[in-house]
C-alpha cells in the first residue's frame, strides 16, 4: 500500500470523542518505550506523525491518523508506564479497556508490539490474554530487532511463541520490524490493504 497522506485528527483520553465516521480502525499498542511512535513514523513516512520518547511532556492520549481517507491508524497509550506510579497506570488501563470495549465495531486489527530484545513480561503477556480471551483480532509485532543476531531474534521468537502456547492451541500472526532500517513496514502495510480489501 503507498501512503498517499497521514492526517493527525484528533487525540484525547475521551472514547467517547473518538471519530465517527465508521472508517476501520488499526491500533498500536505496547509497554512505554517499545518504538511504537519510531513505528507509527516508518509506517506513514512522516518523521514527527507521532512523538517519540525523546520529546518531553509526551502525552498519553489516544491519536487519531487518518490514512489515505480510507482508514485510522490509532495509536494507543503505552501501558505498564512506570513513572507516575499505580495511579498512572490504572488510569491507562482504564483508556485503554473503554477504547477496546467501546469501538469493538471500527476496531480491525490490533497491533501489539513487543521489544524484541526482552522476555515475555507479565503485563505483555496478560494483555496479549486478555484480547485473546474476549475475541478481539490482533497480531504481534517484534520491534527493533537491528539490535538482535538473526540467531538470537529466533530464540526470543521461539521463546515468546512457547509461552503464547501454554494458553493458546494457535499463535497470532507475527511481524518483525526495525524502524531503525525500515523493515517490516511494506508487510505491515500490505496486511492492512488485505484486510481492508475484504
Ligand atoms: P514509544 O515510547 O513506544 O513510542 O517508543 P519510541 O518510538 O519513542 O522509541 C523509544 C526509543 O527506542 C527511542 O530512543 C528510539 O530511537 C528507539 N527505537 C525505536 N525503534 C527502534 C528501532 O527499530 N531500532 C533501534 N535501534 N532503536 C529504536
Amino acid at each position: 500500500m503507498d501512503i498517499k497522506n497521514a492526517v493527525f485528527v484528533v487525540g484525547n483520553t475521551d472514547v467517547g470523542k473518538c471519530p465517527r465516521d465508521g472508517f476501520p480502525e488499526y491500533a498500536f499498542i505496547g509497554r512505554s518505550n517499545v518504538g511504537k511512535s519510531s513505528l507509527i513514523n516508518m509506517l506513514t513516512g512522516q518523521k514527527g506523525l507521532a512523538l517519540t520518547s525523546s520529546i518531553p511532556g509526551k502525552t498519553q492520549l489516544i491519536n487519531y491518523f487518518l490514512i489515505n481517507n480510507e482508514w485510522y491508524l490509532v495509536d494507543l497509550p503505552g501501558y505498564g508506564y512506570a513513572q507516575g506510579g499505580k495511579q498512572k497506570r490504572r488510569t491507562l488501563q482504564r483508556i485503554i479497556d473503554n477504547y477496546l470495549c467501546q469501538r469493538k465495531k471500527e476496531l480491525t486489527c490490533i497491533f501489539v508490539l513487543i521489544d524484541c530484545r526482552h522476555n515475555p513480561q507479565k503485563n505483555d503477556t496478560e494483555f496479549i490474554q486478555q484480547l485473546g480471551g474476549n475475541g478481539f483480532p490482533f497480531v504481534i509485532v517484534f520491534t527493533k530487532i537491528d539490535k538482535l543476531s538473526n540467531k538470537s531474534l529466533k530464540e526470543n521468537i521461539d521463546v515468546y511463541q512457547s509461552t503464547l502456547l501454554k494458553n493458546w492451541e494457535e499463535l497470532p500472526s507475527i511481524f518483525v520490524t526495525s524502524s531503525e532500517r525500515k523493515i517490516g513496514r511494506d508487510e505491515i502495510l500490505n496486511y492492512i490493504e488485505e484486510i481492508n480489501k475484504t
